[in-house]
C-alpha cells in the first residue's frame, strides 16, 4: 500500500490536459484531510497509505517545491536541491535501501521469495512506475536511454530502478505461480477438473466412490 501510495501523487501525469502536474495531488490542504480520514477509518492500511503519500511530498519538497495550499494559493514550499542532483540520488537510493531493509525485517520479502497470491497486487505499482516514467519523459522530451546513463548519479538511480522493477516483476511472477498452484491443488473443484481433463483411470475411484 505504501509503495503504491508513494507513486500516487504523480498520477496527475495521467490526466495531463485536465490537471496540471504538481498542483492538486501535491497539496497538503487536500491530502492531509484524506490521510487523517484513512488513518482513523483503516488504521494500519490507512497509515501505510499516508506514509507513502507524505513521503512523496517530503521528497518532492527536498529536490524541488510543492504547493501546500493549492488551490487556495500558488505559494511553494521546498529547498529545491535539484533533480537530478546528488541529493536526489541519495534520497532515491537511500529510500530503496531502507525499503529493502524494512521488507527483510517485517517479512514482506516473502512476497518475492515465495508463492503468494497477494503479490499480484504489485502489478499496480510496477505498471504505474513504468508508465509514469515513460509519459513524463515523453511530455518533457527527455530521451530516457541517453539520459539514464549520462551521469554517475543518474546511473546509480537507473540501476536502482532496474533492481526495483526486477524485484516487483519477480514478485508478480510468484503471485501468478501461487494462483496456478491453488488451481491445481485438490479441492472443491479439482475433482471436476480431473474428470474433465483426464480419462477415468484406476487412480481416481477413491475420490469418486459413493
Ligand atoms: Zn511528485
Amino acid at each position: 500500500m505504501a509503495l503504491l501510495a508513494g507513486v500516487l501523487p504523480d498520477f496527475d501525469i495521467y490526466f495531463k490536459p485536465l490537471i496540471l502536474h504538481h498542483t492538486y495531488t501535491h497539496s497538503l490542504i487536500i491530502l492531509l484531510p484524506i490521510c487523517a480520514v484513512l488513518v482513523i477509518r483503516l488504521k494500519g492500511l490507512g497509515l501505510a497509505f499516508s506514509a507513502g503519500i507524505l513521503s512523496h511530498l517530503v521528497a518532492d519538497s527536498i529536490v524541488g517545491t510543492i504547493p501546500p495550499l493549492y488551490p487556495l494559493s500558488d505559494f511553494q514550499v521546498g529547498i529545491s536541491l535539484g533533480l537530478p542532483s546528488p541529493a536526489d540520488t541519495a534520497l532515491e537510493v537511500g529510500a530503496l535501501g531502507l525499503v529493502l531493509f524494512l521488507a527483510y525485517l517485517n517479512g514482506d520479502y516473502k512476497l518475492v521469495s515465495e508463492a503468494h497470491r497477494e503479490s499480484v497486487y504489485l502489478t499496480i505499482p510496477l505498471v504505474s512506475i513504468v508508465t509514469l516514467t515513460l509519459l513524463f519523459a515523453g511530455d518533457n522530451n527527455v530521451s530516457l536511454a541517453e539520459f539514464a546513463f549520462s551521469r554517475k548519479a543518474l546511473t546509480l538511480i537507473t540501476l536502482g530502478h532496474a533492481a526495483l522493477i526486477g524485484i516487483l516483476s519477480l514478485a508478480i511472477l510468484q503471485g501468478v505461480r501461487a494462483i496456478m498452484i491453488d488451481k491445481q491443488r485438490p479441492g472443491q473443484t479439482s475433482d471436476n477438473q480431473s474428470r474433465e481433463h483426464q480419462p477415468l483411470g484406476p487412480s481416481l475411484p477413491s475420490n469418486i466412490s459413493p
